[in-house]
């Protein structure tokens, strides 16, 4: 797949502290409750952090408890793809940017009222915009 904000690996490297390349690069998931993103927060939007796409809105986001910040819909699906990964022994549904191909996270379906899946991101992918005025 072709990407927008294509970057060489060097150039990842340099841009991205380390642990935002592991994960981003890395499709590895940062520790539970670590993240900064994880409490749903004042007005604004989440970016990614490798190339800027807008991502989610802080609106959407819920479920403080989980340990990464949660969302219960993207800000537009055009910015983001899925590809199905089998690890662990389970399938999971791996969430990226559209952008860049960065990882973000994962998507799991849920029984909650107001959706019917959970986009779960790790906070280290994402750049918090509050909205103007
Ligand atoms: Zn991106």
């Amino acid at each position: 797949m072709k990407f927008k904000y294509d970057k060489p690996d060097a150039r990842w490297r340099a841009e991205l502290d380390p642990q935002a390349y592991r994960v981003m690069r890395e499709g590895r998931t940062e520790a539970r409750f670590s993240g900064q993103h994880c409490q749903p927060r004042a007005e604004g939007m989440y970016r990614c952090r490798g190339c800027h796409t807008p991502l989610f809105d802080t609106l959407a986001q819920v479920d403080a408890d989980f340990g990464w910040p949660c969302f219960v819909e993207a800000l537009d699906a055009h910015n983001l793809f899925e590809e199905t990964e089998a690890s662990y022994g389970m399938l999971r549904t791996e969430l990226f940017c559209k952008g860049c191909g960065s990882h973000l996270g994962f998507i799991y379906e849920d029984d909650g009222p107001d959706s019917p899946v959970r986009f779960c991101v790790n906070s280290v992918a994402l750049e918090f915009v509050a909205r103007p005025g």
